[in-house]
């Protein structure tokens, strides 16, 4: 049987950031999942408060760097709002995937492909997973960074939640009239908004709505979306959910650490997920090795309550974009590209935009 410190299922942005440092500091790490990063629908916008967190560069990976938003109440035109500095790098997700795993590879964790997770037990010393091949492995704890539909959350009978929903697909440059800039077309979807993100050779394009069910989320309302918007169909689609429930959810079984969006640290107003994802590794990684694994939810609880602050936030903002829009496209949004430029949380920009309207 393989024995390990951690083992920690998900090879994603929650699972790697919490390998890097985990076997950084010398811890015995293995990550398990089903790929080394392809796949997961994500459309791999990284902000600078995000690059800020990697514990290394991941310039090589930038296809644009976007210093500019443009928002619109769709159909109508959009405006520009320009940031000072740039703010987000635009990656292709399984790339940034593969590449955060590679870093902590380097670092010692080891990777090893499964088909799935079969089960989990615990005890008072560890925990024993068990794969669908039949290999089982002991450590003394287990992350679970295994995304949205974390079959260890399901395996554990956790709660299920229901957070946001989204849809991605690709269009390729040369099938565009105009190769746009970083663009959120509010109300292209019923509690949400249709996004283009450049890529270079292609454009990213999808649509993501805060709350489960408010709106089809399918290849049908993608297809109709990008039909208006840019005259042409995308191809590659997928969708998946995104955790947004950590202001509800535990975050620990015993041994079990839940981090990422199995712990449902995605933020519900743009749908910011890699934010959530990274800061929750790195936090479960830094109560484990400080051998205080309930601490974690404490180290988390700064961000639970900003969760908390942009629901209902999103709440509010979806169910008055006639409204909201026009201010987005004033004050609020030139704060928020600017705070984002900075580095700053959605939380933080709200304070700065708060600070600024009292006075005015
Ligand atoms: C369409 C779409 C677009 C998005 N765009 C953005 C964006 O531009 N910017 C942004 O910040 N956020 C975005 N998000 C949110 C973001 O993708 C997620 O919040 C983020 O990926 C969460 O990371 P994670 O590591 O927690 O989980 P995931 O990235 O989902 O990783 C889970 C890992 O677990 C593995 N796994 C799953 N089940 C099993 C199993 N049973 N056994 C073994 N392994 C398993 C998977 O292979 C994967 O390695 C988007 C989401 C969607 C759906």
């Amino acid at each position: 049987m393989n024995t390990w410190d951690v083992v920690v299922v998900g090879a994603g942005q929650a699972g790697s950031a919490a390998a890097w440092d985990l076997a950084a500091a010398g811890q015995r790490v293995l990550v398990l999942a089903r790929t080394a990063g392809a796949g997961k629908p994500c459309a791999g916008g990284v902000t600078l408060k995000t690059l800020n967190r990697y514990r290394f560069s991941i310039a090589p990976l930038a296809r644009e760097t976007v210093d500019t938003l443009y928002v619109s109440r769709f159909p109508h035109q959009e405006s520009a709002l320009k940031a000072p500095a740039p703010f987000c790098v635009m990656t292709e997700r399984s790339e940034l995937d593969r590449y955060c795993l590679d870093q902590a590879r380097e670092q010692g964790a080891v990777f090893e492909q499964t088909r799935g997770i079969e089960s989990v037990r615990q005890d008072e010393n560890g925990v024993m997973v068990t794969t669908r091949e039949g290999k089982q492995y002991r450590a003394g704890y287990l992350v679970a960074a295994d995304g949205a539909n974390s079959k260890v959350r399901h395996l554990l009978g956790e709660t299920s939640w229901k957070g946001a929903m989204a849809i991605e697909g690709h269009i390729d440059r040369a099938d565009l009239k105009h190769y746009p800039g970083m663009t959120l077309d509010f109300q292209a979807i019923k509690g949400g908004y249709g996004w283009l993100f450049p890529k270079g050779d292609h454009i990213n394009v999808g649509l993501y709505i805060w709350k489960h069910g408010l709106a089809p989320t399918d290849r049908k309302a993608l297809d109709q979306y990008c039909l208006q918007r840019l005259g042409v169909k995308p191809h590659k689609v997928s969708g998946f959910p995104l955790g947004t429930w950590l202001p509800q959810a535990r975050l620990q079984q015993g041994r079990i650490l839940f981090a990422g969006d199995a712990a449902g640290c995605s933020e519900a107003l743009l749908g910011e997920g890699i934010y959530g994802a990274v800061l929750s590794g790195q936090l479960v990684a830094e109560a484990l090795l400080a051998g205080k694994p309930e601490k974690y939810r404490d180290s988390l609880q700064d961000w639970r309550e900003e969760l908390v602050k942009v629901k209902q936030l999103s709440a509010l903002f979806y169910g008055l974009l006639p409204v909201s829009v026009p201010i987005l496209k004033g004050t609020l949004g030139e704060t928020l590209v600017d705070g984002f430029s900075r580095g700053y949380t959605l939380g933080q920009c709200k304070r700065r935009w708060r600070g600024a309207t009292s006075l005015a």
